[in-house]
């Protein structure tokens, strides 16, 4: 990890006023501090948009809950977060949680030891992005490795590695989540996905 200690965000009026007293949005709520921008479901998922329970889990057809997807008994997924860190208040995130495909033997380890309540923090298998996010380049069939998490939390997404499926091993996304990002990057994507502060944020620089 970057140290990333040395910025200047945590001095800046606006990211007081984001964790103090909030943010008006264009959605019309308050927000106070950052919070996630949730993908419901695979890009491609063709079927009921209803979650069924995690436990009713089956492999044979297809199925969606709020942590896994499977396609037509053949594909496996899981919803897991993707973090880019806002640089300088680390360890805050801008949070995306996102699907990643993953290997049927993965899947199954991962539903297994989470049944169990046996997930390991530095357990990782691959994990393939597979939902486009606005604001970026297509980003979808990006590689990384999953993380499981031992606190039951969706496995965090680390986006790493050979990039078989695109031309562009710069990837911006990449880049953002190695390197981190600047607060007003941070409201910019807010603002793709409707949660537009920046009027907020341009009054609390004073
Ligand atoms: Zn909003």
């Amino acid at each position: 990890m970057v140290d990333l200690s040395d910025t200047s965000v945590t001095s800046d009026p606006r990211w007081k006023a984001f964790n103090g007293e909030g943010f008006m949005c264009s959605c019309g709520w308050k927000h106070i501090g950052l919070f996630p921008i949730n993908l419901l479901m695979p890009m491609s998922w063709d079927g009921d948009q209803t979650y069924e329970e995690d436990s009713a889990l089956v492999m044979d057809r297809s199925f969606l809950s709020a942590s896994y997807c499977v396609w037509q008994g053949q594909s496996f997924a899981l919803r897991v977060r993707l973090p880019i860190m806002v640089k300088g208040v680390t360890p805050f995130s801008f949070m995306f949680t996102v699907w990643a495909s993953v290997n049927k033997s993965d899947f199954e380890a991962y539903v297994a030891a989470k049944k169990a309540g046996t997930l390991k923090n530095d357990i990782k298998f691959p994990a393939r992005l597979i939902n486009r996010l606005a604001g970026f380049h297509d980003t979808s069939n990006l590689m990384g490795f999953a993380f499981q998490q031992d606190d039951g939390w969706p496995p965090l997404l680390l986006l790493a590695g050979e990039q078989p499926f695109t031309n562009r091993p710069d990837h911006p996304l990449i880049t953002e989540q190695r390197n981190g990002i600047e607060f007003d990057r941070a409201l910019e994507l807010f603002a793709i996905y409707g949660h537009d502060m920046r009027e907020a944020a341009a009054k609390a620089r004073g």
